[in-house]
């Protein structure tokens, strides 16, 4: 009786045991063996609020049992976020367990940080993400600075030019022609790799991001470098008869030249003006060639940059030694380049910073322009990208420049127009250029000095 009881007993003894252990395996399932990895945070921009930030825990690494949110705002008049708030804990049960914080816009605040914290019985591991404290409105990227026409040497963008108002956000930027351009995502650059169609896709909708913003996709057009012929200091065989415009590189004495004629710049600058100007007007500068290569020549000028400095160049009656600026580069290239020079239109591509306010002149009307990419008016971080939306400055002022050789004035009338300039009220902020775009100044009209469809200087 007694060892039939302990045999219960014993069997009793070894059910209880054989359960403990069986609960002890299920634990050690169950239990981490290591910290999770870092939670997964989304941004999310719905269509009202702010930014709403969601966290799982990441399969990657061992799954937490809980996940803590904190939060924190940032003022606009203060360098650093305000207080966080006390941590929010929510229990998870799987990988899929979301939680979720909802910022809200507030006056006077720039910023909201989010720091989501996975926490398993073996440790925690947090991140914290900060975004812009705007409406999913101002991630709008429908809108684009950069140039349509790009030149290969323009070599990378920088991927701030792709970000919605600069802000940076995860966006997926994808090349389809990854032979053309490609992003080079480490380097935070899209590469210029070869003349061709470059199309890029901005997505706003990836693991970390979601936007109300559909995909936008555009294409540039990386331009085939054009030959160079190194500068010569009279004027080549013509490629073509009849008008034309011939090209002078101009260092001014005591102004080390930067090359731009053997760097391909000018001849970049000339390309991307016609091809904006056949853009908006179905017409080209003739610009002179030699074997297709735009036959510029170089001058070192005797007019000192101090010179020129010290006078008033806007004011048409100002004078150095008697003869105005365009007249004394004018009479310095007929000397050394022969009197034939003197029958085309020239257009002086000065390498020196002359003055705060302008970055070119040109005879109105005449044959003689003038155009600086120096000093403001080449910045060289966006240069040919975005300079003046969608086109560089250096191009905008030979074309500007060109046209007031028609006859044609400043027209006030439209902020945009390429003829505003001094005597106007010029816009604060970048605004994409336009050439009379109600055509009723100097597209087919002459109110605003001269029609210019009738002008020599176009090619044929
Ligand atoms: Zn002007």
């Amino acid at each position: 009786m007694e060892r039939f009881n302990l045999r219960i007993c014993l069997l009793a003894l070894g059910l209880f045991l054989s359960s403990l252990v069986s609960v002890e395996t299920a634990q050690s399932a169950l239990a981490c063996t290591a910290p999770p990895e870092n939670p997964i945070i989304k941004t999310i921009w719905n269509k009202s609020g702010g930014p709403l930030f969601t966290a799982v825990g990441n399969p990657a690494g061992d799954m937490p049992n809980k996940i803590s949110y904190t939060y924190s705002y940032k003022k606009t008049s203060d360098k650093d976020f305000g207080e966080w708030s006390e941590w929010i804990d929510t229990d998870t049960t799987s990988f899929e367990d979301q939680i979720e914080f909802q910022s809200s816009l507030k006056q006077g605040y720039d910023w909201v940080a989010f720091s989501a914290n996975a926490i398993n019985e073996c440790g925690n591991r947090f991140l914290t993400v900060s975004r812009r404290l705007v409406s999913y409105q101002k991630l709008s990227i429908a809108k684009s600075q950069i140039a349509e026409d790009l030149p290969l040497a323009a070599g990378k963008i920088p991927i701030y030019f792709f970000s919605p108002d600069g802000y940076e956000i995860p966006q997926t930027l994808t090349s389809k022609n990854p032979g053309v351009c490609e992003f080079d995502l480490k380097a935070k650059t899209l590469e210029l790799i070869a003349p061709g169609k470059c199309e890029v896709t901005i997505s706003q909708n990836n693991e970390e991001l979601q936007t109300p913003h559909p995909d936008v996709t555009r294409t540039y057009n990386i331009l085939k470098p054009r030959a160079l012929i190194s500068s010569a200091t009279k004027d080549r065989r013509d490629d073509f008869k009849g008008s034309q415009i011939h090209v002078v590189y101009v260092a001014l004495s005591g102004v080390p030249s930067r090359g731009l004629d053997s760097r391909g710049d000018i001849s970049n600058w000339l390309d991307l003006a016609n091809i904006w100007m056949k853009k908006k007007l179905g017409k080209e500068f003739a610009f002179d060639t030699y074997n297709g290569s735009y036959d510029v020549s170089f001058m070192k000028s005797s007019v000192s940059a101090k010179d020129i400095a010290a006078k008033d160049l806007l004011n048409p009656k100002s004078k150095i030694k008697g003869i105005t600026i365009l007249d004394r580069l004018r009479n310095e290239f007929v000397k050394q380049a022969g009197s034939a020079v003197s029958k085309k239109y020239l257009l002086f591509v000065v390498d020196a910073a002359m003055s705060k306010s302008y970055c070119g002149l040109g005879q109105q009307p005449g044959r003689i322009a003038m155009a600086t990419p120096r000093g403001d008016c080449w910045d060289p971080t966006k240069g040919y990208l975005a300079q003046i939306a969608k086109l560089n400055s250096p191009s905008a002022t030979i074309a500007h420049e060109l046209i007031h050789n028609t006859g044609v004035g400043h027209p006030c009338g439209q902020q945009s127009d390429l003829m505003i300039g001094s005597g106007c009220k010029l816009s604060s902020s970048p605004i994409e250029i336009t050439l009379d775009a109600q055509r009723k100044l100097y597209v087919g009209t002459s109110k605003a000095g001269a029609n210019i469809l009738k002008a020599k200087f176009w090619k044929k």
